[in-house]
Formats: C-alpha cells, sequence, structure tokens
C-alpha cells in the first residue's frame, strides 16, 4: 500500500478473512486525512476478484471495479448532510438481490454517522438479520456518533498511527514526494499529523502563500512597509490562509507551553519577536482574537482593508517593535 500505516489494517482485515472470518457488517472509522476510503478501496478490490486473494487488476470483476461501476457495490453518500430511511431502504432491496459476477453484495455508506434517527433504525433492522452474501461497510470520522445499538453489530476497524508511524511520516513526505524536510514537518504540525491533509496542503503549495502573509505581518509589524500597503496585500489573501494563521499561532502557543522541540520547526522572524516577548501568551491569544475579527468578516460588506489596517495597527502595538 502507497499508504504505510494502513498496512497494519489491511493485514488485519486479510488474516480475517483467511481465517474465514468474514464479517458482515464494518466500521471504518478514524480522522480526516488517514485514508480511509483508499484502505476501503483496496479491501473491496480484494473481495471482489475472482482470480487472485489480492487484486489481479485483469478479471471481469477488477475491470468493473477499476471502471467504478461494479454492479454488486452501492455507496451511499449524504445528501445534504442527510442520509434518509428511504435510501436505507432502498439498500435493503439491494442486499436481498442475488450477486450479478461476484460472490458478494457490498454496500458502502460514506458519511455514515449522517443517517438520521429512521434511517439508523432501518439500517439497524438489517444489521439483525444481515444477508447471507451482503457485506456492509459504514465510514465515519466520528464513529461516537453512530448509534451505539449500529456500532455493537459491526467489526470496527479504528484507522490510526502509531507513535513510530507519526515519526516515519516526515520521511514518507520527503522520499516519497520530493518536499524539504523543513515543509514536510510544518505540514504535518498544521495537520495535527494526518498524513493525506498534510500531503495535499504541500501539493497545493499553501505554505509557500502562507509565509508571504507571515512575511506581511512580520514588516508591518516591525515599520519594513507602511500598515496600509501591508493591509492592502493581506486582502488578497483566502480565508482558508487566514484559517492557516490562526492555526499558526495556537501552535507557536502550545508549542511554547510544552516546552516542545517543534517550536523549532516555526522559524519565522514573527515567530522569533513573540517567542522573546515576556508577554508571550497574551500576545498569541490577542492575535488570535484579532486575526478572528477579521475571518468573521471576511464574506460580509465590512471593508477588509481597513479591518486589516487596524488588526495590523493593534498587532504592532502589542509587539511594541520600533524600528
Ligand atoms: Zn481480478
Amino acid at each position: 500500500m502507497e499508504y504505510f500505516w494502513l498496512k497494519k489494517h489491511l493485514d488485519q482485515w486479510r488474516s480475517a478473512i483467511e481465517n474465514n472470518h468474514k464479517p458482515q457488517a464494518v466500521i471504518i472509522s478514524g480522522a480526516v486525512g488517514l485514508g480511509k476510503r483508499a484502505l476501503l478501496q483496496q479491501i473491496l478490490a480484494e473481495l471482489l476478484c475472482r482470480q487472485s486473494d489480492t487484486f489481479c487488476g485483469q478479471c471481469q470483476n477488477c475491470l468493473l471495479f477499476n471502471q467504478g461501476h461494479h454492479p454488486d457495490v452501492s455507496h451511499i453518500e449524504p445528501e445534504n448532510n442527510l442520509i434518509k430511511v428511504k435510501v436505507i431502504r432502498e439498500l435493503t432491496q439491494f442486499f436481498t438481490s442475488t450477486p450479478h459476477c461476484s460472490d458478494h453484495k457490498i454496500a458502502v455508506i460514506n458519511q455514515a454517522d449522517n443517517m438520521n434517527t429512521a434511517a439508523a433504525n432501518s439500517l439497524l433492522k438489517v444489521l439483525e438479520e444481515p444477508p447471507s452474501r451482503g457485506i456492509l461497510f459504514l465510514l465515519t470520522d466520528v464513529k461516537h456518533q453512530l448509534m451505539p445499538t449500529i456500532r455493537s453489530r459491526c467489526i470496527n476497524m479504528d484507522v490510526r498511527l502509531s507513535q513510530n508511524e507519526k515519526k516515519q511520516l516526515a520521511n514518507w513526505l520527503i522520499e516519497a514526494h520530493g518536499n524539504s524536510a523543513e515543509n514536510a514537518e510544518k505540514a504535518l504540525l498544521f495537520n495535527d499529523f494526518q498524513p493525506l491533509l498534510a500531503m495535499k496542503m504541500l501539493q497545493e503549495n499553501q505554505l509557500t502563500s502562507f509565509d508571504e502573509m507571515l512575511d506581511c505581518l512580520y514588516q508591518a509589524a516591525n515599520g519594513g512597509i507602511s500598515v496600509t500597503s501591508s493591509a492592502k496585500k493581506l486582502t488578497e489573501f483566502e480565508e482558508s490562509s487566514w484559517e492557516l494563521l490562526q492555526r499558526y499561532f495556537m501552535l507557536v502557543g502550545k508549542a511554547r507551553m510544552q516546552q516542545e522541540s517543534t517550536i523549532n520547526t516555526l522559524t519565522h522572524p514573527l515567530n522569533q519577536i513573540i517567542k522573546k516577548s515576556p508577554k508571550v501568551f497574551h500576545i498569541i491569544i490577542k492575535i488570535t482574537e484579532l486575526v478572528q475579527g477579521v475571518m468573521l468578516n471576511l464574506n460580509t460588506q465590512v471593508k477588509s482593508q481597513l479591518l486589516i489596517e487596524s488588526m495590523l495597527v493593534e498587532i504592532k502595538n502589542e509587539l511594541n517593535l520600533r524600528r
């Protein structure tokens, strides 16, 4: 598997299959960015292929699956964050029909925590009398939001990273994806060590534009450029960059509080100034509030440049920088 931390979960699945413990309902849970869907894709591919235990890629089942429309696989997605009972009733129908060309009827409910009560109760009935060749997969980022009665009737697969695997992530981002060590570590830190989110951040060059944002802030604070021109430039950044800015200051605060070595990854000169200040926590809270204020008004009629200007003036005062 491309995502090395999923191998342990796949091995666990394979050994259950080898020992004839094929489950009828499985919850695949875990935080966003851990590769739950990738794991499921591999499991489905192996279940459907009739030529090999893994995935031959050549047989009819493999070809249909690769094209994304295998007749024995049904995917349910929430509509407007809701999975209604009607959809689950259709699923019951699907399960009772005989498989077209594979050995199973497989249903996948994505973001299963979006089922309303009626839908969840209807699903419970399916789980109480599972169809003999049916296998159900529920995917969720928030397993605790599923009904306990549903959870207890499913095999649980919690996708997670061990401490050791976390340590290998930076190398994985460097070696497999050609990133610099500094950026790899920063991206992991920003994304709470969720590897696929970190990868996306690097692929989209979000760190580069974020650094520009910090430069702007820094230069306005130390008088390198005027508050007005810095504010003008800052208006060009999107909401996601502002969110990142907020996360950044929280990380600086957290690292300082826990005396973590991660603080060494956050090397921007702005961070160095904040770090040296005797009022470091006060400043971080203040800046976070100011950034929040800007964010709340980003998509409103309020003139964001004026708002950003006043944010910069306040930050400048807090840091008390003189040229
Ligand atoms: Zn095959």
